[in-house]
């Protein structure tokens, strides 16, 4: 008897529209930005000005070129990374590659965007270049090939906008969780909610080390003159 009554109430409760609607918590409120500008909850990275949000792995500052609103790579200075660090992230990056850069395959136009110092998203000018296909612009490093080449020509800017999850880790290191990824290049969806395999290497499977659940993000000196501007995460 007890049974049948609540199954009753519960029965006529769900027959109002206001049963099934949920006005508490509210989302919060934010401004978004117009054109290629961040919104107003976005942490600015770069915007143009100097690299204060970033240093050298070792702790030093950043060494790569300020100019003309961007950030060139210093080609043998390293990588930079953000002093900031971050786990689930919206990222928006705009990246462009040299126009006068005549070598082919991974030496052309190559930097890389690594989430968490560890897992790449392929920075390389394949506009009119033919690498692996693992390896080409917009790939997860030797992990995940996008699923078209929405390259433009090199000189010219291109977006990265990165939704990704970092991974998680149980008390024995092992990864239960894996990190995931959903890429747009210049607005494409390149990568939908594609699970990383682990951590970027140039040889061999790639693999989950342990780390933090916060770390911070790098971007790649390869050698090659490419810039960056216009860069914002947003914690999620
Ligand atoms: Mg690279």
């Amino acid at each position: 008897m007890v049974f049948s009554f609540f199954i009753g109430v519960g029965y006529a409760q769900e027959k109002t529209p206001e049963s099934t609607e949920i006005w508490e918590p509210q989302p919060r409120k934010i401004e978004p930005g117009w054109g290629n500008k961040p919104p107003s909850d976005a942490i600015v990275l770069f915007d143009g000005n100097d690299l204060d949000k970033w240093e050298h792995p070792d702790g030093s500052p950043a060494k790569w070129n300020v100019h003309d609103g961007m950030v060139t790579v210093k080609p043998g200075t390293g990588t930079i990374q953000t002093k900031k660090e971050f786990s689930d992230i919206q990222l928006h990056i705009e990246f462009k590659c040299p126009e006068d850069d005549h070598d082919e395959g991974q030496g052309k136009g190559n930097s890389g965007v690594f989430l968490q110092g560890r897992y790449e998203v392929q920075v390389l000018d394949c506009y009119k270049n033919k690498t692996y296909s693992n390896g080409q612009t917009g790939s997860i490093y030797k992990d995940a090939i996008p699923l078209v080449n929405a390259c433009r020509k090199p000189g010219e800017w291109q977006s990265y906008d990165i939704i990704f999850q970092a991974p998680r880790f149980n008390d024995e290191g092992r990864a239960i969780i894996p990190a995931q990824i959903t890429v747009l290049h210049n607005g494409v969806v390149i990568h939908h909610d594609v699970n990383i395999q682990g951590t970027t290497s140039y040889i061999g499977a790639h693999q989950y080390q342990e780390h933090d659940l916060k770390e911070p993000l790098t971007l790649q000196d390869h050698g090659d003159l490419v810039s960056y501007r216009n860069i914002w995460v947003r914690e999620l």
